[in-house]
């Protein structure tokens, strides 16, 4: 349940900002199986938990990655199609400027199953 409260943290954050290509990715980032959804307005606000009132006063997600380290996934939902190579980052690991969601993501997973397996 955590983990799932993490990946909609970092779902939300998703598509909204510059892709910091300055900082490598943890080096450590494992291969993700990577789907690409090309799906309509509403239900992309939907995927990329966006709601309503978001839509107005923030504005609308064109797309996002979700990602999900149990399944070894990053699942990309696009409205637009002009943001897939940013999404693609996402799942190679890169975080936007100033953020270290998917960083930080990663560590706390890598914790929590170390723990599971002793
Ligand atoms: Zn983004």
């Amino acid at each position: 349940m955590k983990r799932a409260v993490i990946a909609a943290a970092v779902l939300a954050l998703a598509g909204c900002t510059v892709v910091n290509e300055h900082r490598a990715p943890p080096a450590d980032w494992p291969q993700l199986e990577v789907t690409v959804e090309e799906t309509g307005f509403w239900e992309t606000q939907e995927k990329c938990g966006r709601n309503v009132a978001e839509v107005i006063l923030i504005g609308p997600m064109l797309g996002c990655a979700y990602i999900n380290f149990d399944e070894m996934r990053c699942r990309i939902y696009l409205w637009l199609n002009n943001v897939l190579a940013h999404e693609l980052l996402h799942c190679r690991g890169y975080d936007h400027y100033g953020s270290s969601d998917l960083r930080d993501y990663w560590e706390t997973w890598k914790k929590e199953n170390q723990n599971v397996q002793r």
